[in-house]
């Protein structure tokens, strides 16, 4: 523990966003950083708790004691060690995690936890600075060959630590390039896209194969596949988007979210979109219907895209403000979250239901929608009711549906490799991440259903495990 009184002593201090007015007009990352002393100072408040809540929040098991140790002493290079020694993206969670580990953190308890997740990205962005990140290739190699489908943080994190074990990988990516969601879902405001270039480098230099634009199931058969290589993880996400299949679905301006977000990423990665398919919120009166953070995303890039105006409801009741009776600490609190995006300006509503979207031309102009009231039935099941005479039309040019995915496409791929799917429509696996075909293994958000990047890689760090035993 650095300092034994460092938890009374110093308050939790964030390093908070670049001012709103600044960064609406660039899609720079929002967040900003502490210098190095206040940084140890907010390492210095970790108590070293004799059990450590924020383990048991964390799904990759960072040491977190340990690292913010290392940070309050001055020993960048050990920080970095720890931290990666359980995650092989840090600068990514550090930089966009909700941080389960913060909301379970002893000090939480009285809303000041430790600062974990910038203490973790300020490790790795000193360790790359101070030269301390390098490439690290293995030393033999096993003559086993591996085929990860999918390079989110699932087919990534697995392909890290296969090929750390000496295995030949090949990581095979629809799109035209690597990262998955991280890539072409997550905007530049959160993550800027060098960090995973950073990290991709070196995975190459330490020998992994990369190919994109390999849609496999239709460039690659099954056949070919199985036959080329030892083991195949699939890690293709869950990229089926939820529909809102009700009247004016088809109308011009209204759109998946995830339409909208890759277009954007592209953008700033200096492709051009043909004028005719570009979705543009410039100008426009923009609605987001769904209230997560996919939504939140929506926000923040029509902010940037300068629309009229930016409204994101939700069909759900306003959450609480602070943690309810029965959801106390350390568990994950059910309560408002506010992105940075929301606080640029965007109206935000709950409890509204869609009704339909109603057009002019082929165009869309308005959506009408309706309050609703959740109740529970006898059975103890949700029920949503409308509430008579609240319907309302908003005036709106463009609709962005982001109310989460479903499950992964079933559609090419995994049609084709015959596996089982649990009820959810996610592909089925035991607990070594192996589906009902041996040689195949399946991680994140295509077996688990849409969830987190920390849980993504954590899922490939499994799948890894189970895989390199298979193999030997
Ligand atoms: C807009 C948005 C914002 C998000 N923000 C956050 C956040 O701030 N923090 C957070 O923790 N989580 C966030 N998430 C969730 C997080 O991004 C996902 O949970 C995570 O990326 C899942 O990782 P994955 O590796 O399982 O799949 P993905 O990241 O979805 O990657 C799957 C990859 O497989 C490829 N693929 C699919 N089929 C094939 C095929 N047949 N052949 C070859 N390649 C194929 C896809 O093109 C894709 O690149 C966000 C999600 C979205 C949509
Ligand atoms: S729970 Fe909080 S204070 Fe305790 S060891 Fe973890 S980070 Fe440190």
């Amino acid at each position: 523990m650095g300092n034994p009184k460092g938890f009374m002593m110093v308050p939790r201090v964030e390093a908070g966003y670049r001012p709103a007015k600044e960064r609406i007009f660039d899609f720079g990352e929002v967040e900003q950083t502490l210098n190095e002393k206040d940084r140890k100072l907010q390492a210095s408040r970790c108590m070293d708790c004799g059990i450590p809540f924020c383990h048991w929040g964390c799904p990759v098991n960072s040491k977190i004691p340990e690292w913010q140790d290392a940070i309050y002493r001055g020993r960048k290079d050990e920080a970095y060690y720890i931290l990666h020694s359980t995650n092989s993206f840090p600068e990514i969670t550090g930089r966009i995690c909700p941080a389960p580990c913060e909301k379970s953190c002893v000090l939480a308890i009285h809303e000041e936890s430790v600062t974990i997740r910038e203490n973790e990205c300020s490790v790795v962005e000193q360790a790359f600075e101070a030269g301390i990140v390098k490439a690290n290739p293995p030393r033999t190699r096993t003559g086993k060959k591996v085929a990860v489908i999918g390079s989110g943080p699932a087919g990534l994190s697995a392909a890290d630590l296969l090929n750390r074990a000496g295995h030949l990988v090949t990581v095979f990516e629809k799109n035209d390039a690597i990262g998955g969601l991280l890539r072409y879902g997550i905007p530049d405001f959160k993550l800027n896209k060098s960090v995973i270039d950073r990290r991709l480098e070196l995975f190459v230099d330490e020998g992994m194969i990369f190919k994109t634009n390999v849609n496999v199931g239709k460039d690659i058969s099954r056949e070919e596949l199985l036959q080329e290589f030892d083991a195949v993880l699939l890690a293709i996400g869950a990229e089926q988007p939820r529909d809102l299949p009700v009247e004016g679905r088809d109308l011009d301006g209204v759109h998946y979210a995830m339409d909208f977000l890759t277009q954007q990423n592209k953008v700033v990665s200096g492709q051009e979109i043909p004028e005719e398919e570009r979705i543009l919120a410039k100008d426009k009166n923009v609605i987001v219907i769904g209230g997560g953070d996919t939504g939140s995303d929506c926000v923040g890039t029509s902010i940037r895209q300068k629309a009229a105006s930016v409204t994101q409801i939700e069909i759900l009741p306003k959450p609480p403000e602070k943690r309810e009776l029965n959801n106390p600490w350390p568990y994950w609190p059910n309560t408002l979250r506010t992105s940075s995006s929301h606080l640029e300006g965007c109206e935000r509503r709950w409890s509204l239901s869609s009704k339909k979207f109603i057009g002019e031309g082929g165009k869309l102009k308005g959506v009408e929608v309706v309050q609703v009231e959740w109740s529970k039935d006898d059975s103890g099941r949700w029920v949503m009711n409308e509430v008579p005479g609240t319907t309302e039309i908003l005036e709106v040019e463009l609709a962005l549906l982001s109310m989460g995915f479903t499950q992964p496409v079933h559609v090419g791929l995994l049609e084709s490799l015959g596996l089982d799917y649990d009820q959810r429509g996610n592909v089925k696996v035991n607990d070594k991440k192996q589906t009902s075909v041996e040689k195949i293994f399946a991680a994140g958000d295509v077996e688990k259903g849409a969830s987190l990047v920390v849980h993504a890689i954590e899922a490939g760090k499994v799948a890894a495990k189970n895989i390199d035993e298979f193999l030997r």
